[in-house]
């Protein structure tokens, strides 16, 4: 693969760097300790064309590749996971979704909203009983004339309180199809839907997570993405990608240990010399930068294989395994660097810790995403 950005990923990536330091940092610490990222920032998202990227410019999209997606969402990972998340769910789990199995009508309904901000998206897999073993989900659409009628619960939403659209996953009755999952995208004003806020989280504290809780919820069959019981498909697709896109999300949280490291250790003194001095401060600090070129280069090659039409799911799970449990080494070692001052939520390493934690166990835990590696490498499932 070309490591040499073109002029337009260059453009881009200054754009979204642009975009942080303006939008962003001056908020992430009053956003994490009122567990609430203000609510104008998904606007601006889309007016810059974050929310678009790699989506038809024909549905509202800003068009790019996905180097280019990894590239803005490894910046908004930097600024601040809680808002790198609400671009990761909403365009690259549920727009890029429908982009990629919805009807005609289908993206026109939904798509145009989606990126420009307007409409905010929720992937709805996750239930309070089923987490890695997704494929047993237990919430139910039973047809009824020309709709379904759901009843479930679904936890841990992302953007769950905000959404407009939930890209739902149910067990449809009479399914032939794969484990009989069916996909709907339900607006999350039909009656019956509620949603309950998820409180005190470790990280990703300003991002709006949600119980959803689905009562004789009335959804037409022409809300059904993708085709009746294919639903696991669309989900596992769906998060092959996700998982690119978490992969860049922690190689912006590593960065960030990175930057913050190295400058706090040449402007800390002790024992009468910079602390960036002394060997065991450089060891921490090169450890970092090898975890950041690492992840970096795992997860731009999912990019160049999705971009150039390769398979691409097996390098995705590498990728975020690898990215994830580098960002959460990366943030500690940073944290170590600050000393007692990391412990303190006006220095930035304690945050990235807590928010690049979570990053080890959504999309897939790194348990399942070696059992993922495991099963392409030996032909055995052993999940
Ligand atoms: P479990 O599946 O119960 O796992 C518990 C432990 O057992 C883990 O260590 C796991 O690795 C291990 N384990 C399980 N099975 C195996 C096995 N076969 N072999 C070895 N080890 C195993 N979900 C959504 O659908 N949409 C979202 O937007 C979303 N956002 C989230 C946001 C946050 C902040 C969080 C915390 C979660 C979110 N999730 C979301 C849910 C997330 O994807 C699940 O939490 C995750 O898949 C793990 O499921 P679980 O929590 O039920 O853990």
């Amino acid at each position: 693969m070309n490591l040499e950005l073109s002029d337009e990923q260059e453009a881009v990536r200054r754009l979204a760097r642009d975009f942080v330091d303006r939008e962003i940092a001056p908020h992430v610490i009053a956003w994490d300790r009122a567990e609430e990222v203000d609510r104008s920032i998904v606007k601006k998202l889309g007016e810059v064309g974050f929310l678009g990227l790699t989506v038809d410019e024909e549905y509202g999209g800003s068009g790019g590749d996905h180097l280019a997606y990894c590239l803005v969402t490894e910046e908004l990972g930097r600024g601040d996971s809680s808002v790198r998340g609400i671009v990761s769910v909403s365009l690259g789990l549920v727009a890029k979704t429908i982009a990629g199995w919805g009807s005609e009508e289908q993206k026109r309904r939904w798509l145009p909203g989606l990126t420009s901000g307007e409409y905010v998206g929720c992937f709805g897999l996750t239930e309070p009983g089923t987490g890695s073993d997704a494929g047993n989900l237990t919430t139910r659409a039973v047809r009824d004339g020309e709709d379904y009628v759901v009843n479930g619960t679904k936890m841990f939403i992302t953007n769950g309180t905000w959404a407009d659209v939930v890209l739902l996953f149910a067990r449809s009755t009479d399914a032939p199809g794969h484990k009989g999952v069916t996909a709907f995208l339900v607006p999350t004003d039909t009656p019956g839907l509620t949603r309950r806020t998820v409180h005190g989280k470790l990280g990703l504290r300003g991002q709006a997570t949600a119980e959803l809780v689905l009562e004789d919820v009335r959804v037409p069959a022409s809300a059904m993405l993708g085709e009746e019981g294919k639903g696991f498909s669309v989900a596992m697709s769906a998060l092959a990608k996700g998982r690119m896109s978490v992969a860049a999300g922690c190689v912006g949280i590593a960065q960030a240990a990175l930057d913050a490291a190295v400058r706090y250790a040449g402007e800390r003194e002790q024992f009468g010399t910079p602390i960036a001095g002394h060997q065991l401060v450089q060891e921490l600090i090169s450890d970092i930068a090898v975890d950041v070129d690492a992840a970096r280069l795992l997860t731009w090659r999912v990019a160049d294989l999705i971009d150039r039409g390769q398979p691409f799911a097996v390098e995705s799970s590498k990728a975020k395994l690898f990215a994830s449990e580098a960002a959460v080494r990366a943030a500690n070692n940073a944290l170590q660097v600050f000393g007692g001052y990391g412990y303190i939520d006006e220095y930035p390493a304690g945050k990235l810790l807590r928010d690049a934690r979570v990053m080890t166990l959504y999309e897939g835990t790194s348990q399942i995403q070696k059992l993922l590696i495991g099963r392409a490498l030996t032909g055995i499932s052993a999940f």
